[in-house]
């Protein structure tokens, strides 16, 4: 294109998601939930009235919120929603980093974070996770205009306790801090219990991972009414009807059922357990993997090789080249079968 009029054209390098096959593969590689949502789900999709798909989408998403709301015992102008956590976390960069100093994330983190701090213009810096993947608390005592992490971190799959995050919060009381819990049903205690203890906290959660509604696009933000609206005033300059109808009926069955809800999170935590077991015993490294997942490396097998070998079995799994990452798989935690399937592959492999 012409240089004279590509310069007021906004050039952006964009997320790059993990693969999405349209065959039939082990899909490993996107950390979606094996097992299906809750029964509820199907129930309200089954029976679903179409003829009110004419009206636009209560605004308000109210059911949904009102559901959430009494589902962590907030009230309701303390829930936020959106399609999809991406859509929370992309409204949160607008609305709350807007300072000349740099918003803070780890250097090994969910690469969106970095293409919303190009694609909004706000200046960031990256400290670096130490030699074992952690988050360096220190590193984030300094200025900045805002912080955001994820707890677990992705791809790493390591949790962080509540002081730590706490310590985060009280050395930054004039900065927002979010906390993207994607994967904290799988790990620990959720920092949404330090909500009304520091006024600078945002907890972003999902219906992606744990919740097996990746498909639905349901994210949302819990915090203090003020923060909250904040955030609701910035989304009605953007979209009023963020959320389509469906998904809002449909999440809020998601979010009622508890009992199916726990039972998925047992079943992929104990699946998870065993598949460490597996991988240690085949000779894999990884940090403990608190996630749906787990980030872990061979010493004696090249990743891009593996990478390739799997995906030419049809087991997808994820990788990022060269880094320092770059000798890491991130392997999603399957139904016990797939996981079987993969480890039968690895066996052979490995032992070669
Ligand atoms: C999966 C993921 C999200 C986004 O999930 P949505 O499907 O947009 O809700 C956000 N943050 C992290 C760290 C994730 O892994």
């Amino acid at each position: 294109m012409r240089p004279e009029l590509m310069k007021n054209i906004r050039t952006v390098e964009p997320y790059v998601p993990g693969e999405q096959p349209q065959h039939k593969v082990v899909k490993l590689n996107t950390n979606e939930n094996p097992y299906p949502p809750a029964p509820g789900v199907r129930d309200i999709l089954r029976n679903m009235d179409t003829d009110s798909l004419r009206l636009y989408p209560d605004p308000t998403a109210e059911k949904l919120i009102s559901a959430l709301a009494d589902h962590y015992g907030v009230g309701e102008d303390q829930v936020f929603a959106g399609v999809g956590s991406d859509d929370v976390l992309s409204m949160c960069f607008l609305t709350f980093f807007n300072s000349d100093r740099p918003v803070l994330f780890p250097d090994i983190t969910y690469s969106f974070y970095k293409v919303w701090a190009e694609l909004y213009r706000i200046p960031y810096e990256c400290p670096a996770l130490d030699d074992s993947f952690r988050i360096v608390r220190e590193d984030y005592y300094r200025e900045n205009g805002g912080i955001i992490f994820p707890n677990p971190n992705a791809p790493t799959a390591i949790y962080e306790e509540l002081d730590f995050v706490e310590d985060i919060l009280s050395h930054n009381r004039d900065s927002v801090v979010i906390v993207d819990e994607a994967y904290v049903d799988f790990a620990g205690r959720s920092a949404m219990e330090l909500i009304d203890k520091y006024d600078n906290l945002i907890v972003v959660q999902t219906f992606s991972k744990a919740r097996s509604m990746a498909g639905m696009r349901i994210g949302y933000a819990v915090s203090n009414p003020e923060l909250i609206r904040c955030l609701n005033d910035v989304k009605y300059s953007f979209n009023s009807y963020t959320m389509n109808q469906t998904s809002i009926l449909c999440g809020v069955e998601a979010v009622r059922d508890t009992e199916y809800f726990n039972e998925s999170i047992r079943k992929i935590v104990e699946t998870r357990e065993w598949a460490k077991e597996e991988l240690h015993r085949l000779g894999f490294v990884f940090p403990d993997a608190r996630a749906n997942f787990i980030f872990a490396r061979h010493p004696q097998c090249d990743a891009d090789e593996l990478f390739e070998a799997l995906k030419k079995h049809d087991i997808y799994v994820r990788h990022w080249k060269g880094g320092r990452i770059g000798q890491y798989l991130r392997i999603t935690i399957g139904t016990r079968e797939e996981m079987e399937i993969l480890f039968d592959f690895l066996n052979k492999y490995v032992k070669k």
